[in-house]
């Protein structure tokens, strides 16, 4: 069984990763007084206005989504035995674009569809942040 690949950990994107473990999808946001966008994914300055100064900030976990496929071959091996899942592009409730996984099961039409952070088991001390449904 080939195992799963782990994102690399970096000083920049620890608070992140730290944030996933402890059921907390965490942001960047930018301190500009100007700017003050959320910044997705974790980077050392603001994609928006350049400014290198970003505080973390718990986000909402909530957003919609924007696109959506179904994975039947994996780009890694790893992933083989999770086969057939949908993969997301989520427009978070903050505004930055998330890619990530749907966890349960598809329904037919999931464009425009609610859905909040769900924190799924990726391996030993990591895990990941994954998207259910939320009618609520
Ligand atoms: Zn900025």
């Amino acid at each position: 069984m080939t195992p799963k690949p782990n994102p690399r950990n970096t000083p920049i994107n620890a608070p992140f990763w730290e944030g996933c473990n402890a059921g907390r999808l965490m942001l960047q946001r930018c301190t500009a007084a100007d700017c003050e966008r959320y910044v997705y994914y974790p980077r050392a300055c603001c994609p928006h206005c350049g400014g290198g100064d970003l505080d973390w900030v718990e986000a909402s976990g909530k957003g919609h989504v924007a696109s959506w496929t179904l994975v039947h071959r994996p780009h890694h091996a790893g992933f083989g035995r999770e086969t057939p899942y949908v993969f997301l592009a989520v427009t978070l409730a903050e505004g930055p674009l998330m890619y990530s996984r749907l966890a349960g099961t598809p329904p037919r039409d999931l464009v425009g569809r609610s859905v909040r952070a769900v924190f799924v088991e990726h391996g030993p001390d990591r895990k990941m942040p994954f998207f259910e449904i939320d009618d609520g």
